[in-house]
């Protein structure tokens, strides 16, 4: 045997014994895990320890004459394999599940950049046996994972190089979903060709065009190639497979050529050095993290039109201590001008500083989503900061405020007054802490603030001059937004059932003219998005307050919302169906009440007035009165509206027609334009006694 062969086979035979050591060190580290997993109590890293071990391995490789860089990012690297190896007990001591059957979705084909990164999240994770599925798509994947296809898609969210993969944060901003996880892959563009082909014969790349771009100077440095784009960097070294042609080679990982049979022509060729994608793990539904693991959770929200309001939604972070790690701003093509915030940050969503600060942030936000909390993989934000700048936070701690002279007074002359107890179920509708209110802006017409608004229209759109004279009316009658039904929910198949999507562009059309926002009612989930493009207020009728699908679309639309209450519905569902507008993340939500079904026949339907102090006691909603729909006859809605105010309504919603006689729909409840002149004129000086004004 010639000594080059003999030493090789020396170096083979250390390799098996150094692979033998490091199995033998895992299984030692699971034993370890395993005992953190039974002991609750026990934290999850011991880093005086690590450093221990750390400080006697580079002795010893000192000692060794080895260098102290490399021998040093060898133990690294097992360390963090052994830490999150032992996660997997925490995962098993938090669910009580066995070790499932996995299938994950992906974008792209076998040994794409996802493809190993659902490899290297997974070598961790308690699973029984691993299935890929490869997709075409971002939406393919996720709609896989919907259709409960697969348990899980790895999507990729972010390049630091390439920045935000948007259309990944729409879908999981707009889909059912929850992130449970993250991973970090750091990517290693190689050139990879048929073997034997030659760097010089090379004519055509083929790759994504982000990694085409991503390896420019790279390229510019071979005579006369032509980049061809790819959907994925793993397909483009697959179609080289299949060329069989010298002249064509792809920018792919090296696994990659492995898996198509390639050959690595070049490596590190990427612009810049570092070059780490993050992937974003989404189940159908949230997972528990436990709390020894470092957490990390992301959510979007949309701020209220008003200054200082991202500041102070950002400010709600700081005050808790909480860091941020990624704040990013989309828009939204339906509302020009105002944006989403995607922001990641540290902490889990159970923890008490993070509800704190989700609190504060429903008050700032007219959308907000928790999209899902997750154990961290990057590095944390204060492993960064020099420990003086966490000091000023402890300081920061205000005093607490003295209470206002009437509470104390009441406090000093009743023996406190037994509270009625918050109803755990109200999580988003509940009274808040501090007693605030929330204002609901729609199109610039605010709702729960000083002024009371006026909502007027005809029950149905019924063609182009009744709206415009609709509008007229509403205006002239001092209403603030108009309403008009395209979709109409009628009790009997044989009724009119509204103009449908031509009627919410007439209604639309009308608004505009008399610049009044309008109102109109979805009945179907699929038709939420679209009506949502131009309607500036969804309503939500009276016969599907339960309806939990069509609940769930609005929630996730970005439009506020017009939720009636049902006419056998009690106040708690009520707020039970707004929860799920506002759980979806829309906070944009108004209630209004609109009478209810009980014995008496003299009316329509028979107005719950004392429901509204009642949501005023448990909600911080803003709540408006319908009492055209209550009464259903024309006389009685002046003196029901007028009640509506005198007991804290924050507007009204009333049906008028400029033609009542010839309504198609509701006509007996209908006003003139004149009745609503003269509730404008009655109104206001109840509204007056309220400190309020029309
Ligand atoms: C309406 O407002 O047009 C309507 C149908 O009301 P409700 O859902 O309250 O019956
Ligand atoms: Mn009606």
């Amino acid at each position: 045997m010639d000594p080059l062969a003999r030493t090789r086979d020396e170096i083979d035979r250390l390799d098996r014994e150094f692979l033998l050591l490091l199995a033998q060190r895992m299984k030692v580290v699971r034993e370890i895990g395993s005992l953190k997993g039974r002991d609750p109590a026990a934290p999850l890293r011991d880093e005086t320890r690590e450093r221990a071990v750390f400080e006697a391995w580079m002795r010893e490789a000192d000692k060794l004459g080895l260098s102290g860089y490399f021998a040093g990012r060898v133990l690294r690297e097992i360390l963090n394999w052994s830490r999150r190896d032992q996660e997997r007990f925490l995962e098993r001591s938090s669910t009580s599940r066995p070790a499932p059957a996995v299938k994950v979705a992906y974008q792209g084909v076998p040994a794409c950049y996802s493809d190993l990164a659902i490899t290297k999240i997974f070598a961790t994770r308690d699973v029984q046996s691993l299935e890929r599925v490869g997709r075409k798509t971002f939406v393919a994947a996720m709609d896989a994972l919907e259709a409960g296809e697969v348990q899980y898609a790895l999507l990729p969210i972010e390049n630091t190089i390439a920045g935000s993969i948007n259309e990944v944060y729409d879908l999981v901003a707009r889909r059912n979903v929850s992130i449970v996880g993250e991973e970090v892959w750091p990517v290693e563009h190689c050139l990879v060709g048929v073997p034997g082909a030659v760097l010089e014969q090379v004519r055509i790349v083929r790759s994504h065009p982000v990694a085409l771009q991503q390896c420019q100077r790279f390229l510019d440095t071979l005579a006369s190639v032509t980049a061809e784009s790819s959907y994925d960097t793993a397909g483009a070294a697959e179609s080289v497979a299949q060329a069989r042609d010298a002249r064509v080679a792809a920018i792919a990982s090296e696994e990659a050529a492995a898996q198509y049979g390639l050959a690595v022509l070049a490596r590190e060729i990427a612009d810049e050095r570092v070059n780490l994608t993050r992937f974003l793990l989404i189940a159908r539904s949230a997972e528990p993290v436990d709390a020894r693991q470092p957490a990390k959770t992301s959510l979007v929200f949309a701020v209220n039109h008003r200054r200082g309001a991202l500041l102070e939604c950002l400010a709600a972070f700081n005050d808790q201590g909480i860091s941020l790690t990624k704040l990013e701003s989309r828009p939204q093509p339906a509302t020009p001008w105002e944006y989403l915030f995607y922001v990641d940050f540290e902490g889990h969503v159970t923890d008490e500083r993070v509800q704190t600060a989700l609190n504060v942030l429903r008050q700032h936000t007219n959308h907000l989503k928790v999209l899902g909390s997750y154990p961290r993989r990057t590095e944390s934000v204060l492993e960064r900061v020099p420990p003086p700048m966490l000091i000023s936070t402890i300081e920061a701690v205000e005093p607490l405020e003295a209470e206002s002279p009437v509470e104390l007074a009441a406090a000093a002359s009743c023996p406190a007054e037994p509270k009625p107890a918050a109803n755990p179920n109200l999580k988003l509708t509940g009274l808040r802490e501090h007693g605030d209110r929330t204002q609901v802006d729609v199109s610039g017409v605010v709702f729960g603030g000083e002024r009371f608004v006026l909502i007027a229209g005809p029950c149905a759109v019924e063609n182009r001059a009744q709206m415009l004279d609709s509008a007229a009316l509403a205006k002239a009658g001092g209403a603030r937004m108009l309403r008009g039904g395209a979709f109409k929910p009628r009790t009997s198949p044989y009724a009119f059932q509204g103009l449908g999507f031509a009627g919410v562009d007439l209604l639309v059309e009308a608004g505009h003219a008399f610049e009044l926002p309008v109102v109109t009612e979805v009945l179907r989930p699929e038709d939420v998005e679209k009506i949502a493009e131009t309607a500036d207020m969804l309503q939500i009728g009276a016969r599907n307050m339960q309806n939990f699908s069509l609940l769930r679309e609005v929630g996730r639309a970005r439009r506020p919302v017009l939720l009636k209450r049902g006419m056998s519905a009690t106040i708690e569902e009520l707020l039970l169906a707004a929860e799920y507008i506002m759980a979806g993340g829309n906070n944009r939500v108004i209630l209004c009440e609109r009478g209810i079904r009980t014995f008496e026949t003299a009316t329509r339907n028979t107005l719950d007035i004392s429901a509204v102090p009642v949501l005023r006691s448990r909600t911080h909603l803003p709540v408006i009165v319908d009492p055209s729909h209550a009464a259903g006859r024309r006389d009685l809605v002046v003196p029901l509206a007028l009640a509506s105010a005198a007991v804290g309504a924050d507007g009204l919603i009333i049906e008028a027609h400029p033609r009542p006689a010839e309504a198609m729909c509701d006509k007996d409840q209908a006003l003139t334009g004149r009745d609503l002149e003269q509730l404008a004129a009655q109104l206001r000086p109840i509204l007056a006694a309220r400190g309020r004004a029309l």
